[in-house]
């Protein structure tokens, strides 16, 4: 069986001394959920003193980008080794950095090879804009994104992959438990269709898009879901250790 898997994408919040203080509040809580990966992922200049605030406890680590080069003349970006001395998860092609910052497919695969590279677990982010949901064109949509960044060694290095549906992020608006497991079904069945049932049984697909403490059940009672990426919900530690605690509850249930 996938152990559940919850990952906090914290964006562009938190000063340091407010990542301290969040951090403090919400490990004493958040390390003694058991049965439940749990991935904090705060901004960069946060990322050295929350490792050694977490030393020692269940909770891991993760990056929110990194650029493809291991090093050199590209002032302002972090790399993979740079990241890999502190974490054990990045997130890449998120949709913030696909629409922002005009990551394309091609950029998006780089990053998730260098990210395996260094030894870094890449969160590749999927998923559909409100537009292309409308047109009825989701499964295209994702059969292309998947497709700029798969090979089989991308999941045997820890892959995980997250289905967000553009519209749902941030909004307030989630997609249906129902309908997020239908989607996360059809991403499965992609990567069993390329790869075979093995990496399909064993990749874990979360689904991301306003997860709150009040809808993260009718997300984590349904089959096909590993778990969530949380946004705005991850910076109230109430919050993200409600959302924890239930995923918990819930899978050991089964
Ligand atoms: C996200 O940033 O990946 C996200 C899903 O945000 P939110 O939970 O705020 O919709």
């Amino acid at each position: 069986m996938r152990m559940p898997l919850i990952a906090g994408n914290w964006k562009m919040n938190t000063t340091l001394s407010e990542a301290v203080a969040l951090v403090k509040e919400m490990r004493p809580g958040l390390e003694r959920i058991e049965g439940v990966e749990k991935i904090i992922c705060p901004p960069f200049i946060s990322l050295a003193a929350v490792k050694g605030l977490i030393e020692g406890s269940s909770i891991k680590l993760g990056a929110q980008n990194m650029y493809f080069e291991e090093k050199g003349a590209y002032t302002g970006e972090i790399s993979p080794p740079m990241l890999a001395e502190l974490c054990e998860f990045v997130i890449v092609g998120h949709s913030e950095r696909r629409h922002y910052f005009k990551e394309t497919g091609e950029i998006i695969d780089k990053k998730v090879k260098a990210a395996l590279k260094a030894g870094l677990k890449p969160i590749l982010c999927i998923g559909e804009t409100l537009e292309e949901n409308e047109a009825g064109k989701t499964e295209e949509v994702l059969i292309k994104q998947l497709g700029a960044s798969s090979s089989r060694a991308y999941y045997q290095g820890g892959l995980v992959l997250a289905y967000e549906p553009v519209w749902a992020i941030g909004t307030g608006r989630a997609a249906s438990g129902q309908q997020a497991n239908d989607t996360i079904g059809f991403i499965r069945r992609q990567v069993s269709a390329q790869y075979g049932k093995e990496v399909a049984r064993e990749v874990h697909i979360l689904y991301g898009g306003s997860v709150t403490v009040g809808n993260i059940a009718e997300f984590i009672n349904q089959p096909e879901i590993d778990g969530a990426l949380v946004g705005g919900a991850s910076i109230k530690a109430d919050e993200f250790l409600g959302i924890v605690k239930q995923t918990s509850e819930i899978k050991q249930a089964r």
